[in-house]
């Protein structure tokens, strides 16, 4: 049973064919090299990757909620580093869409949705993760420029981008009263980012980024002084959404990599998929991704509908990316020693899966701010 539109399954087999013709067949190369194919995006931008969330006024497609779910499925059904590359490229033109001043949005919204540069998101600090509000990278104003000075840690591709949001405090004493949103442009304002080198989603760079006395003008703060988070909130649903659908994906390819294999691959004389054993792996992976998708789906129309979608997208955050833990785990396992050998795709699935409980919020997160929502009692501190 499908909970797809017919319009939305129309989405869903143009992207999947594209992804299929044109990325799939450089997953692996990329993989092994930990590079990334760059120059596929801006054919990928054509059907609202990237410009889909962004209103048509403002040079996006105004696409649904529930039809960047299904891109993100694709992305993630194909290849964990394309999902977690676009999720970034969606968020940072959604957000400047949503909060920034005409002068911003014509300025960066352009080259960001043609794909001719590329964005990074900064809020995670060495000693800020989880309690993002406690972030030390401070701002001060001087003239018509805002000093930035700190640094952080496991940005999705800053090495490849030019453009980033930063987040940082104007006065450490108002908490998070304190943060502020900033568009950096590297043309005028200058930092250093280094490379971590990191076990998932190895198409992406995760970087440390450095701020030492970088100067950013003042007509770059992002939306108010102070309320940073606030601007960030508005991003943080569509980023749980992104990755609970990129998930889905990741268990859908889980599932179609083991049904392969079992049906193809003979021991004690007939196929895997004869034996009950190996029939309760492939219908627990089945089972997993249904149940995900659909909560991933939910969590889209609720916020189609107007709704809030809080507990939705965090509660799809949480299931989502623990299901494709357990279900690139089975789909390993199905494998035997064949998946956990590099040529093999789920063995890249098992990582790409790992990444899924941790960024937008790790699963111990959003369970404690669903609690919050349910019992009206924060366990968070
Ligand atoms: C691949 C990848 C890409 C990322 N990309 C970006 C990016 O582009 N931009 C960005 O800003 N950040 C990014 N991050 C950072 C990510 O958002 C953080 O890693 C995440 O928020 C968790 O923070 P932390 O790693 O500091 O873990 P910590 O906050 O130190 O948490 C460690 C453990 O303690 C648990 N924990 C923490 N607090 C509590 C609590 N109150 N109760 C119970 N358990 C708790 C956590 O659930 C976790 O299990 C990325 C991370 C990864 C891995």
């Amino acid at each position: 049973m499908t909970v797809l539109t017919d319009e939305e399954l129309d989405l869903q087999s143009a992207v999947r064919d594209i992804l299929t013709k044109k990325v799939a067949p450089l997953v692996a190369e990329h993989e092994r090299n930990r590079t990334f194919p760059w120059e596929v995006l801006p054919a990928l931008h054509e059907f609202g990757y990237v410009r889909g969330l962004v209103a048509s006024e403002d040079g996006g497609d105004g696409m649904s909620f529930s039809q960047l779910a299904i891109l993100m499925e694709e992305a993630g059904r194909c290849w964990g580093s394309l999902r977690t590359t676009l999720n970034i490229l969606t968020i940072v033109p959604y957000l400047i869409s949503q909060v920034g001043s005409p002068e911003q949005k014509a300025r960066f919204l352009p080259p960001l949705l043609s794909g001719a540069r590329r964005a990074w998101f900064a809020m995670t600090e060495p000693d800020a993760g989880s309690d993002a509000a406690s972030l030390r990278t401070t701002a001060r104003l001087e003239g018509d420029h805002y000093v930035i000075s700190g640094s952080k840690i496991y940005i999705t591709n800053a090495s490849h981008a030019d453009i980033g949001i930063v987040m940082a405090t104007v006065d450490r004493s108002a908490g998070a009263k304190g943060i502020t949103a900033f568009i950096v442009d590297r043309t005028e304002s200058d930092y250093q980012v280094n490379d971590i080198p990191h076990m998932p989603v190895r198409g992406t760079s995760s970087c440390e980024l450095v701020f030492a006395e970088m100067r950013v003008p003042k007509e770059n703060v992002l939306g108010e002084v102070g309320r940073g988070l606030s601007a960030a909130m508005k991003a943080i649903n569509v980023g749980r959404l992104n990755m609970s659908m990129g998930a889905v994906g990741l268990s859908q390819a889980a599932l179609e990599e083991s049904i392969t294999f079992v049906t193809t691959r003979e021991q004690f004389g007939k196929p895997l998929a004869g034996f009950q054993l190996v029939q309760e792996m492939v219908v627990e992976i089945a089972t997993l991704t249904q149940t995900s998708r659909l909560l991933g789906m939910n969590a889209a129309r609720a916020l189609d509908s107007g709704e809030p979608g809080r507990m939705e997208c965090s509660m799809a955050k949480y299931y989502c990316g623990e299901s494709a833990n357990k279900a690139a785990s089975l789909a390993l396992q199905v494998h035997g020693g064949a998946g956990l050998m590099e040529e093999s795709p789920v063995e890249r699935i098992f990582r790409d899966a790992r990444e899924a409980t941790i960024p937008e919020g790790t699963s111990q997160i959003q369970i404690l701010q669903m609690g919050r929502d349910l019992l009206g009692v924060s366990a968070l501190r």
